[in-house]
């Protein structure tokens, strides 16, 4: 095919991509969006195959597996381990930049300076995505300590360790075909370099650390892209490096942390400043109890957290929900973006239970409207709503935006314990005049609720 109909092509799957993002912006469009950037994705496949030259053999084998492995991947990965199938294709995405970079090295090795530059870069970004996402994959699937791994003088080892890299990559550019050695150094210190900046980091922290490593895997998609000059992979690395850095952003915001302490903080590890907590007695009901209140409710939202997921209640509150609105209560699903342990995590669990998308209220819609309502089911949910985020300023998570439930008439809180989410700290809420306790499993509480109401 002529270069004119294939780059074409790429523009054609670039507008798809871009239209297929702009759809994953919200629920009602998402799985469209996702589609339709598959197809850009599809088409932008065939116009790299209709290049002239190529070998087939090879590119079906490699095609053949790792559609399987993609196919197989989706199939059987259980929601909640979404983050760690995330972690594993961006190492993935890594890991083929870092080998593009390179191949073409190895069989080019007297490239210009650009080449030799957008090389490094492949390679130095990829080995960092590589290790790092296997790093991440560990911890967030616990076969590695999830604690924050730190020792003095850690940040100065991994300056020092980049700046070789940077200081070995400037050498290597002025002259590229006598400076193997230095390359096959750089590859082996950005793989390092991957571990050493991904093990300080506590695995409560990791989805940030994906949504991060997802955009270093479009970067260097977008360096692999130059190395081999095919416009549709600088096009599309640049727009997983943007996404992943807008998501990045957006759940930092969410957690009122900056980047810097989610990287560097070393938060989980137990050195960060605690507030002392605050002192109270809380007040336990049972379901029956509970069940009554909930009977004489007018209008009831439910925040979900992490909980809700542990506890796969997803249907029983779905159920519970519709309980309650054939009762005559007004009943909504109040969405904290950063709830649960990744980005959508509620959105995804509620919409795989069948929750109508209008139900879910974002939070700034929800809480000017949260003194109106009777009745607020906090179902595992802890940091999320904890009143300390608006003016204790010596709680680690001070300024982080919650959803004002101890504004509601009653609070619901259901939990096993007392025991403390996500941030280690206790929560005042648990204490107010207007709270229960419901302590059990949200599933067998809500199971519980659901019961009394058919009795
Ligand atoms: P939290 O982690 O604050 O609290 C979860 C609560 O769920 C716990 O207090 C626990 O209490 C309860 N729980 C656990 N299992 C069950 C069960 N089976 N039944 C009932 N309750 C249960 O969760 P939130 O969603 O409120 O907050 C999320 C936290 O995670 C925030 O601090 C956020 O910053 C952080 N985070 C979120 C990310 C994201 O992308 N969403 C990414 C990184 C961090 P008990 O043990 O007593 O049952």
């Amino acid at each position: 095919m002529s270069d004119v109909l294939i780059n074409f092509a790429y523009i054609f799957s670039a507008v798809l991509f871009v239209f297929g993002l702009k759809m994953l912006g919200s629920p009602a469009t998402a799985r469209k969006g996702n589609l339709l950037s598959a197809v850009g994705m599809g088409l932008a496949i065939a116009a790299v195959l209709l290049t002239k030259g190529l070998s087939f053999h090879y590119i079906l084998i490699a095609a053949a597996a790792g559609g399987a492995i993609g196919f197989f991947a989706a199939k059987l990965v259980a929601m909640t381990a979404m983050p760690e199938m995330v972690a594993l294709f961006n190492g993935s995405g890594g890991i083929a930049s870092l080998l593009v970079g390179w191949s073409v090295y190895h069989y080019q090795p007297h490239g210009d300076m650009l080449t030799s530059i957008t090389t490094i870069l492949s390679v130095l970004i990829g080995g960092v995505t590589f290790t790092g996402s296997i790093v991440a994959w560990g911890k967030l699937s616990e076969k590695i300590s999830s604690k924050p791994f730190l020792y003095p003088g850690q940040q100065i080892v991994n300056s020092v360790l980049m700046l070789g890299v940077l200081i070995g990559g400037a050498v290597f550019c002025m002259d590229p075909a006598n400076n193997y050695p230095i390359f096959l150094i750089i590859v082996l210190a950005s793989l390092i370099l991957g571990v050493m900046v991904v093990i300080p980091i506590g695995g409560g922290d990791m989805p940030v650390v994906i949504s991060l490593l997802n955009s270093y895997s479009g970067l260097a998609a977008c360096a692999a892209g130059f190395v081999i000059q095919n416009n549709i992979l600088i096009v599309a690395g640049s727009m997983v490096g943007a996404a992943g850095i807008i998501l990045t952003n957006i759940m930092c915001k969410a957690m009122n942390r900056s980047l810097n302490n989610v990287l560097f903080s070393g938060f989980g590890s137990g050195t960060q400043k605690k507030s002392s907590g605050p002192q109270g007695e809380a007040k336990p009901i049972s379901v029956q109890d509970a069940y009554y209140i909930l009977e004489a409710a007018g209008s009831v939202v439910f925040v979900p957290g992490y909980g809700m997921a542990v506890a796969q209640a997803q249907h029983v509150v779905r159920e519970l929900g519709e309980i309650l609105e054939e009762n005559g209560a007004e009943v909504s699903y109040a969405i904290h973006p950063v709830a649960g342990r990744m980005p959508g995590h509620m959105n995804v669990l509620l919409a795989e239970a069948n929750v109508s998308y209008d139900k879910l209220i974002e939070m700034d819609v929800i809480n000017p409207n949260m003194e109106n309502i009777d009745v607020a089911v906090v179902i595992g949910a802890n940091d999320v709503v904890n009143p300390a985020a608006r003016h204790d300023e010596g709680s680690p998570i001070y300024g982080m935006p919650i959803i004002d439930v101890d504004k509601a008439k009653t609070v619901f809180v259901l939990k096993r314990s007392m025991n403390p989410g996500f941030a280690g700290i206790q929560n005042e809420l648990f204490f107010a005049e207007n709270t229960r306790m419901v302590f059990g499993d949200a599933k067998e509480t809500l199971s519980g609720l659901i019961a009394e109401f058919k009795d």
